[in-house]
């Protein structure tokens, strides 16, 4: 416990030690700023230190998913797989923290519990759990798009007599599945990585589905050292055009035709090729997927005809290709086995859509059909995303307005970056940028750019407070649903929606334009001297 009275002063408080806040610490102690690090987790890595789940990696290629700030990492780090595992990725954070001797103004096992701007000193006051207290000129949340997680409100789980996880908060020591029965519930991304390895544990599997999602191989295999050594060179060069990269939907120079322009015979060979390379990669097949239903129809045929020629027992292979919303709208899963699994005589698959689950028993969970007794119950039911974490905190702004209540019928933010009446606190990957849809290692270097940038010009001339204007936060969020209304996104029941939390607003969360046309909008927007932003002494 901290010394309740005392209050630390310093240039600003970092909420969150993922990758987005070891990049954060990096930039502020260079601008020669006094910064603190607040963390609820015991060691930096964020996602990587809570997912520890079996299974659990990345869907963005390793080569891809680093940081690009100093090119000494990248040079000095080996990635050992196309897409590396979590272990591996919780390893990595901690280097660059260890690289960069970030440690030393971090503070762990603290989560922080409100914050609230002064009025009359223009700093914030951000208190902790564990009675922290802390004066700080900009608050910088860097706290996570997926960082808490969700579990469903079924009734009875206090009384049942296994063990029960969630694949957001799984014990670091590892779970032993070996001749258990286990259930598994859910099955997006983290539901289908983890399922086949439990399936290779457990004495009986089942999982319980409400929605099947698509699910594309990732053909995960471990890297050449030529591989290593040629992305070396590359890295540079290639993270700037990745920076830039507009997407076909968004009018980028794609090569990629449209769906319905080729006829059946090439359209299937150009999925098997995208199939055959695997992962995220199956979006970029043809470029009007995500905007126009009947390419996307296509689309998600022929995962279908996949599932169908994988999956033995038809019944079941009907019940993983009965997705309900376009293919890509709910996030793609990246694959290793997951279909295959269900050709073990040892899985099973439960619909819950025809039969909801009602109650957790002390022996198990009943559906509305049947009892099922567990020695393990796997929650995969995913987070509140994207404005979960920032709402868990009591933030208030200008004279004491609550974020809570500013965002109650959904996220309004300019840029993503700031909320107009909460001078210098900033949310890195906030909603309103591109973020989970975007290679987010991209998107929380740019954000970290933009703010220390932004920072480094108030410094210049003499000025301590940024901050969004009403005006330019009203368009910004006309111009993020109007873009968002032009894609087939919002016809899914998904987590970018919200609409995995009962009571939840349903806004389109993310950017959807790409981080190309994104950042050139940032870009423009810092040269114009902070258009949009209030900067005041
Ligand atoms: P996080 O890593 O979520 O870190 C936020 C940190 O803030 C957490 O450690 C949390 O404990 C802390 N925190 C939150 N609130 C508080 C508080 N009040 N007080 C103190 N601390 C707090 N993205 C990709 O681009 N590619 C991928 O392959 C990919 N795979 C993913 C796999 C999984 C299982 C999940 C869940 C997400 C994945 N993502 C992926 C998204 C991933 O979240 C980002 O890539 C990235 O790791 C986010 O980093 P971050 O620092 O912004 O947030
Ligand atoms: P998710 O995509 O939200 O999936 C949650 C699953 O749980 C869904 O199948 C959902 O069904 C089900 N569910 C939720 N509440 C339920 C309830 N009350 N009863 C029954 N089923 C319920 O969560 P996630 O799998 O953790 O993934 C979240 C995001 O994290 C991903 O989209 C991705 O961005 C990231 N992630 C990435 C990877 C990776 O491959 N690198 C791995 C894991 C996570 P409904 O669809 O019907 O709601």
């Amino acid at each position: 416990m901290a010394d309740q009275d005392a209050t630390r002063d310093i240039d600003a408080l970092i909420v969150g030690a993922g990758f987005a806040g070891i990049y954060m610490l990096y930039r502020m102690r260079e601008l020669g700023m006094t910064a603190h690090v607040v963390e609820a987790g015991s060691d930096v890595g964020g996602t990587w230190y809570w997912n520890r789940y079996p299974g659990a990696r990345c869907d963005i290629e390793s080569l891809a998913y680093q940081y690009s700030f100093a090119d000494e990492i990248q040079r000095e780090w080996n990635w050992s797989e196309r897409y590396a595992a979590q272990p591996e990725l919780l390893r990595y954070a901690q280097f660059v923290t260890d690289r960069f001797g970030l440690r030393s103004d971090m503070q762990f096992n603290t989560r922080v519990t409100s914050a609230h701007y002064q009025d009359d000193t223009g700093r914030w006051d951000v208190q902790t759990d564990q009675g922290d207290r802390f004066s700080a000129r900009y608050c910088i949340m860097a706290t996570g798009c997926l960082s808490v997680p969700r579990m469903p409100s079924y009734p009875g789980l206090e009384d049942f007599e296994g063990d029960w996880y969630h694949t957001g908060e799984w014990p670091h020591e590892g779970v032993d599945f070996t001749g258990l029965r286990v259930a598994v519930v859910g099955t997006g991304s983290s539901g289908i990585q983890s399922i086949p390895l439990i399936a290779e544990q457990a004495a009986l599997l089942t999982v319980f589905q409400r929605t099947p999602n698509f699910a594309i191989p990732a053909h995960n295999r471990e890297l050449t050292q030529d591989e290593r050594d040629r992305n070396k060179d590359a890295f540079q060069r290639l993270r700037r055009e990745a920076e830039y990269f507009i997407p076909a939907r968004s009018g980028g120079p794609s090569a990629a035709p449209r769906a319905l322009e080729v006829d059946d015979g090439a359209r299937d060979e150009r999925y098997q090729a995208f199939w055959d390379m695997g992962g995220l990669m199956y979006m970029g097949a043809f470029g009007d997927i995500l905007v126009d239903q009947a390419a996307n129809d296509t689309a998600a045929e022929f995962v279908r005809r996949k599932i169908f020629s994988i999956v033995q027992d038809p019944e079941t292979a009907a019940l993983l290709a009965a997705q309900d919303f376009p293919l890509g709208t709910k996030r793609l899963c990246v694959d290793t086995g997951y279909y295959d699994t269900f050709n073990r005589p040892t899985v099973s698959l439960v619909n819950i859509r025809e039969h909801p689950i009602e109650t957790i028993t002390p022996a198990g969970l009943r559906t509305a059909a049947e009892e099922y007794e567990f020695d393990a119950i796997v929650f995969a039911t995913g987070f509140d995303a994207m404005t979960g974490a920032l709402l868990a905190m009591d933030i208030r702004g200008r004279e004491g307005v609550s974020l809570r209540d500013e965002w109650r019928d959904g996220p309004r933010s300019y840029l993503g970056l700031q909320v107009a009446g909460f001078p210098n606190l900033f949310t890195i990957t906030g909603p309103g940028s591109p973020s989970v849809l975007s290679n987010m290692l991209i998107s929380i270097e740019q954000h970290v750019d933009f703010i220390s940038d932004c920072l480094e010009y108030l410094r210049e001339r003499d000025l301590g407070t940024v901050e969004a204007t009403p005006e330019a936060q009203g368009r910004w969020v006309e111009h993020c649903r109007d873009l968002g209304e032009r894609t087939l996104y919002p016809q899914a029941k998904s987590w970018y929606m919200g609409a995995n939390i009962e009571g939840k607003p349903r806004v389109f969360m993310p950017y959807v334009a790409g981080v190309g046309i994104y950042r050139k909008k940032c870009d423009a927007i810092a040269t114009a001297g902070y258009e949009g932003f209030a900067l005041s002494r």
